[in-house]
This record gives C-alpha cells, structure tokens and sequence, in this order.
C-alpha cells in the first residue's frame, strides 16, 4: 500500500498543516497529496515552461475539476 501524504489546508487563509486543527474558527480541509515528489505534488507549467500556478496539480484538480478552459 502506498503511503498517501495529506494534508489540511484551511479554506479561508490557504495555510497548510499535516494535521488536522482548527484555524480562522473552523476545521482545516483534508487534502489527499499523493505520495511525496509524485507528479500530484508538482506545480503546474505551461508548454512554455512556464509556471502556469504556484498550486500543486492535486490543488488545482480539486478547485477547476481537472480541466482548464479559457
Ligand atoms: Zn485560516
């Protein structure tokens, strides 16, 4: 079974913790991460090499449903 990291991220002020907590007056969010240094946890880049989002790809899947359209 592969260790799966997660993580709790608190929607209002987006800080992240490896436990669950409260914080802004309400639980953290859990988060499944992915395994460490797997291609869920790396940040999204464009076909030009650029950094298209500080966010990790597990992040962005949860907020736009896995796709962009623009
Ligand atoms: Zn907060």
């Amino acid at each position: 079974m592969a260790a799966s990291r997660v993580i709790f991220i608190c929607e209002h002020c987006l800080s992240a913790d490896d436990s669950s907590g409260e914080c802004c007056g309400q639980p953290r969010t859990r988060y499944e991460a992915g395994e460490p240094g797997s291609e869920l946890s790396q940040p999204l880049y464009d076909n030009e090499g650029r950094l298209r989002s500080h966010a990790p790809r597990w992040w962005l899947e949860r907020h736009q449903g896995g796709s962009e359209s623009r």
